[in-house]
């Protein structure tokens, strides 16, 4: 037990980190970059297919902010500043394509089914799509 309290508290602090609001916001950027990973990987797995989902974008998006202004506001310092400083538009810009993708969408009159974009007839039920929803 005194062994896993010291592998825990160094110097009277935990894991040896002085903690402190900015540290905090920092490891949040850790945690959600870590996450990321772990979202992506397990949907996947359980799809067998190598999937991104869009969560994977917000906590990359998440992540890449907190870094910054951790690195921006406490640490200063230009290497880690410029690591973080552009990251965040590549997966601004996912999100966006991903919502228009969702919203090109359409949706059958006579069934309601949701078909894939540029769908020329529905999936379910076989009618034709309006053009205009194409
Ligand atoms: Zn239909």
């Amino acid at each position: 037990m005194d062994t896993l309290q010291n592998l825990l508290f160094h110097g009277g602090n935990f894991l040896g980190i002085e903690w402190h609001g900015w540290k905090i916001i920092g490891w949040l950027g850790n945690v959600a970059f870590t996450a990321r990973f772990l979202v992506q990987w397990r949907a996947t797995e359980k799809r067998k297919e190598v999937v991104v989902p869009p969560v994977f974008w917000w906590l990359s998006l998440a992540g890449s902010w907190l870094l910054l202004s951790y690195a921006l506001f406490y640490r200063q310092d230009s290497v880690f500043i410029f690591a973080n400083l552009f990251n965040w538009i590549p997966y601004a810009r996912n999100l966006i394509i991903h919502r228009r993708h969702l919203k090109a969408h359409m949706q059958c009159p006579a069934c309601s089914k949701v078909n894939p974009p540029q769908a020329k007839h529905c999936m379910e039920c076989g009618q034709r799509l309006p053009v205009e929803l194409r």
